[in-house]
Formats: structure tokens, sequence, C-alpha cells
């Protein structure tokens, strides 16, 4: 007998005031590492256009990779937008205290037979994936999952997690697609009103983790999640999750969550070009700070007054 469909798993707008109709905007960095000077024009335009449209802007945690996540970073993320002038409308969101929710949603998709368990490891995946040397890869530049555990049986699946193997969750990314009424698009805003239809297209990503093996949930479902119980009305993010987009265009129709307004905007570069990331060692606020910039001088210089 098919185990019952649980009961939709997130509640729209349930951490906004209630009866707020105001735009909201969210900054949502994870704190892996100091802030630069990327995610400093990223909240400085939520935070500008939130006061113009006379909305609400919101501070989110991602930081559900609690091995990369920690407290003296988020410390700093607040020291650091204080420095800048910013306030949050609301208490922070920190998505490390949400964790059940997330995992309704995982199960919610599952239970449609969206999801499945993956036991392979990077390692398993880059074998399967080195037959072939244009092997495709996502927008990202991940190989794309080959599929081997979609083809595991329901018995063998069982059996290694009766087992105690860890699993990831995996997305049955030709299944959920086909489910789909009609193609999903997004309204883009570009600079100077442009407005444009976006199509999504989630089918780059192949079978994504949905759930990983170590924290259970991912970024993916995590910040459709929280973006819906916000109500955010408008994502103001850098390009680099431009292609993201699709995927989360997709589990918000499957799990019935609204579609907010993108903006997604021009990353910043160095003096050689390079996008700014902790990455590449972009300077840090903090730093910056202490050679004896100002605030002022960061806001000018990326076009706020
Ligand atoms: N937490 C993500 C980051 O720091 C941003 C997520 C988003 O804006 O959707 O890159």
């Amino acid at each position: 007998m098919m185990s019952p469909v649980p009961m939709h798993p997130v509640e729209i707008g349930a951490l906004a005031p209630k009866g707020d109709m105001r735009p909201a905007f969210r900054f949502a960095p994870s704190p892996n590492g100091y802030l630069h000077i990327g995610h400093a024009y990223s909240a400085l335009r939520n935070f500008d256009q939130a006061r113009r449209t006379g909305g609400r802007f919101l501070l989110r945690l991602e930081d559900i990779d609690v091995e990369r996540c920690r407290l003296e970073y988020e410390q700093a993320i607040y020291e650091d937008l204080a420095w800048l002038g910013l306030t949050w409308d609301e208490p922070v969101l920190r998505q490390s205290e949400h964790f059940p929710v997330y995992a309704k949603a995982a199960e919610y998709l599952q239970a449609r037979g969206l999801l499945y368990p993956c036991f392979c490891s990077r390692q398993d995946i880059s074998r399967a994936t080195a037959v072939q040397r244009d092997w495709p890869r996502d927008p990202d530049g991940g190989p794309l999952y080959p599929g081997t555990c979609r083809h595991l049986s329901e018995d063998e699946s069982a059996h290694r997690l009766a087992s105690g193997q860890p699993a990831a969750l995996r997305i049955h990314m030709a299944q959920a697609v086909s489910r789909l009424a009609h193609p999903l698009t997004w309204r883009e805003y570009g600079e100077g009103e442009v407005v444009r239809d976006v199509l999504a297209e989630p089918l780059l990503w192949g079978d994504c983790i949905l759930a990983r093996k170590d924290i259970a949930t991912s970024y993916h479902i995590a910040v459709v999640v929280d973006d819906a119980r916000q109500g955010i009305s408008d994502i103001v993010r850098g390009k680099d999750l431009f292609d993201a987009t699709s995927v989360h265009r997709l589990l918000q129709e499957l799990l019935e969550l609204p579609v907010p307004r993108y903006h997604h905007h021009d990353l910043l570069r160095d003096a050689a070009g390079q996008k700014l990331s902790k990455s590449t060692r972009a300077k840090s606020l903090r730093a910056l700070r202490q050679e004896g910039v100002s605030a002022q001088d960061v806001r000018r210089r990326l076009g706020f007054n």
C-alpha cells in the first residue's frame, strides 16, 4: 500500500507579519567566510530597493552547511552590515534552526516519487563519467549525474538504507519535468526597468542533489522554502545564481509555492577581471575597514549614497 502523501510542508508567508502586503527583499549570505565588497553590493541593492519601495529588508543566514559555517563569521556579518549602515526589519532567520521544515519539503517530493536515494561517492561519479571525454556538465561545471542509483531496484535501495549506508536524495529530473503542465518561466527584471520572461531549464542540472548525505537538505530546497515562508517578493542576487533559478522555479512549481520576481545583477570583478569571491581571496570588508576605508567610501564606490 502506498503511504499517504504528507500534508503540504510549507506555510507560505508564515514568517511574515500577518497581512503585510509590502514587497520583501532579502540578503542571504552563508557565514562560511568574511563578507567582501561583492556581498556589500548585493546587500545594498536589496536594502536600497526595499527602502525605495516601502518594502521589508530581511537578513537570512544560509548556514545549513554546519561544517563550514562558523559563529565567528556570523558575528562578522552583523558587524559588517551595521558598519555599512544596514538594519533589517525582522529577526534574522538562521537556516540551521529549521532543518525539520526542509526535511518535510523533501518528504513531500519523495512521496510523489520524484526523489531517489543515491549512495554514490564523488569518486564513484568521477569514475562513471570518465568513460566519455566530453561528459555533459551542469551550469556550474560539475559532471551530470550518470544515473547509477536511479536504476537500483526498490529492494536494493531499501536494503542498503537498512544496512546504514549513507544516502543523498536526488531528483528524478526528467520525470519531474514531464509532470509540468506548462513550460516554466520567470520574470527577470534587468537594469533600467527592462523586464523579460526567461524560460527555466532545469534539465540542464540533471538529477541534482536535493538532500545531501551529511545534512539531509540542500541550498536549493532551503532557499525556495524560506523565500516562500518569509514572503519574499523580490530576489536580488548575483548572476552566478542565474542558472540555479531554473531549479528553484521547478521546486516552486512542485511544492506549489509563489514565484517571486528576480533580478540577477552583474558580479563585481577585480582589476584582473576575475569575479570576486571568498575563494579568490577578495579583500574582506573588515580588512578594508582596518586599512581605514570608510563605509561611506565603500557605498560611494558601489554607487550608493
Ligand atoms: N547563500 C547564497 C550565497 O551566499 C545566496 C543565496 C541566494 O541569494 O539565493 O551565495
